[in-house]
């Protein structure tokens, strides 16, 4: 782990296995951290924020070190890359371009660092001034999933680390090595000791025990809604700030004008990427009736055409799951849906080919026959499962599309300008893509409405976010 600027075992010299999706192989051991590294790390970032090493630095000279981390990150993008495929089975290729972005995240806040500004407040009284100050908040602590390790952290520690904190990174248990490794990068760029530290660990101990530290000023999550529930409870226990991204059942809304060779590949793309484990799948497909038949014929035909195997080579289109425990939640969830009337129209099984045996693979799968109140509508599988369901008007659609718990990302397809403006309005989501389909950029706000989530991730207001605001009053 790294705390306090030194890499370091974990207190009682335990080890998580860390297991490659693809091959069932054992590829590497993840230190399992305990309370005693929590509080060490909590503490070397306490310190480093009070000693002003790092907030106390002017905020050129932050961006200055963070566009350092910049380039470092791009000149080993290819080699974290790897890492986290091996750790979470996504393609190759789709994580060198993603590891290839996380710089401008650190360009983009390096950039807002010295352009925060605090206001003068017009008051009535002349004799006294009034002037506000953005300042950090202090220690953040930093939670992160498996699906996207590397880049969910960055959109919480750049601008956290711009704004001046310091943190206390947790990625998931299944995919902490490349953490680390980032952890190695972050430490040569030339930090001050404690600004950064990485503890791994299990979710139920270190990520329990992180999120209701009494030295975390702040807790940034990324996960599923239950955990999400949790970390906001530990939190609240000693008032820290907390920005929740979690999970989705998202609406994909076909209508029958629409560019049907587009939206066939953005239907696609948004549930089959990373085998159907993002926030953001679109894994309810709502089609116009008229072409209902004909376009679940297309995505059918396109489901079993996808080249499932080794997300290391560069034909493979879909991967393996990350987790035996996800594999099994897909299979069980598609079971649900079977015995609660669905039709299989395509997948709903793992594939038989002997080279995929030993890896967590489960064919593309759609599932027509189903209506929006069954537990394969209601609930994230966050696997690759596609439910599909006809509608009638306009009006039909948003009361289905909205009737979810759920509220993060939304497809609308039509070629018809003042429905795709009245729909954007009216579904209850964080983002609504026309005419596109998981789209995100360092400097556009992303983040969920319901139990989607609580706040938003990138653009100018996130760093914000990691900052508060002091009233300074003078009597002239
Ligand atoms: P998860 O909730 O199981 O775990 C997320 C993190 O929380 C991990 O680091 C885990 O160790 C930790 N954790 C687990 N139990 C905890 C506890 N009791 N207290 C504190 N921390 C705890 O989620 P996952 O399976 O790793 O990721 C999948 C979920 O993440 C899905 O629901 C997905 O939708 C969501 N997600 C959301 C976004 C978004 O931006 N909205 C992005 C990616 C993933």
């Amino acid at each position: 782990m790294y705390i306090g600027g030194e890499f370091v075992d974990s207190s009682d010299q335990a080890y998580i296995e860390s297991i490659n999706p693809a091959s069932g192989e054992l590829w590497t051991y993840i230190p399992k951290g305990e309370k005693e590294d929590v509080d060490r790390a909590f503490q070397a970032a306490r310190r480093c924020y009070e000693s002003e090493e790092w907030r106390g630095l002017s905020p050129t000279r932050r961006g200055r070190l963070l566009r350092k981390l910049a380039e470092a990150i791009e000149d080993n993008a290819e080699h974290l890359a790897r890492i986290e495929t091996q750790d979470n089975g996504k393609l190759y290729r789709e994580m060198v371009t993603q590891l290839k972005m996380i710089p401008s995240w650190y360009e983009y806040y390096a950039g807002l660092a010295d352009k925060v500004e605090g206001t003068v407040i017009p008051l009535d009284r002349q004799s006294v001034l009034n002037y506000t100050l953005r300042e950090p908040l202090g220690v953040v602590a930093c939670i992160t999933p498996w699906n996207s390790p590397l880049l969910l952290a960055t959109w919480k520690m750049a601008p956290a680390l711009a704004a001046g904190n310091t943190i206390v990174l947790k990625p998931s248990e299944f995919t902490s090595a490349s953490s680390l490794e980032f952890a190695e990068i972050f430490h040569e760029v030339g930090f001050p000791a404690g600004t950064l530290n990485v503890v791994t660990g299990y979710g139920h101990t270190v990520g329990d025990l992180i999120s209701k530290h009494p030295l975390a000023d702040k807790v940034a999550f990324t996960g599923g809604t239950e955990t999400g529930r949790k970390v906001a409870i530990n939190a609240a226990s000693h008032l820290a700030d907390v920005t929740l991204e979690l999970g989705g059942k998202s609406p994909n809304i076909v209508f029958a004008d629409a560019n049907l060779d587009a939206a066939e590949a953005g239907v696609i793309a948004g549930i089959f990427a990373a085998s159907g484990q993002t926030c953001i799948a679109g894994s309810r497909l709502f089609v116009e009736r008229s072409i209902a038949d004909s376009f679940v014929d297309r995505l059918v035909k396109r489901a079993n055409e996808i080249r499932l195997g080794d997300p290391m080579q560069p034909d493979t289109q879909m991967g393996p799951a990350a987790t035996p425990g996800q594999l099994k939640k897909i299979e069980d969830y598609v079971n649900i849906a079977i015995n609660e009337g669905a039709c299989v129209s395509a997948g709903g099984k793992r594939p038989s080919q002997p080279e995929l045996s030993e890896g967590l693979y489960y064919h593309p799968t759609i599932l027509t026959g189903v209506d929006n109140s069954m537990r394969i509508c209601q609930e994230e599988v966050f696997g690759p499962v596609l439910c599909v369901i006809p509608f009638d008007s306009e009006e039909e659609v948003v009361k289905m599309a909205n009737d979810t718990e759920f509220g993060l990302g939304a497809g609308i397809w039509t070629n018809d300008l003042k429905r795709s403006h009245r729909m954007a309005r009216v579904i209850e989501s964080g983002t609504v893509w026309i005419n596109t389909y998981r789209a995100s950029a360092y400097n556009s706000p992303f983040g969920g409405v319901k139990n989607s989530g609580l706040g938003r991730e990138n653009g100018i207001e996130a760093i914000y976010d990691y900052m508060q605001m002091k009233s300074v009053w003078i009597e002239l």
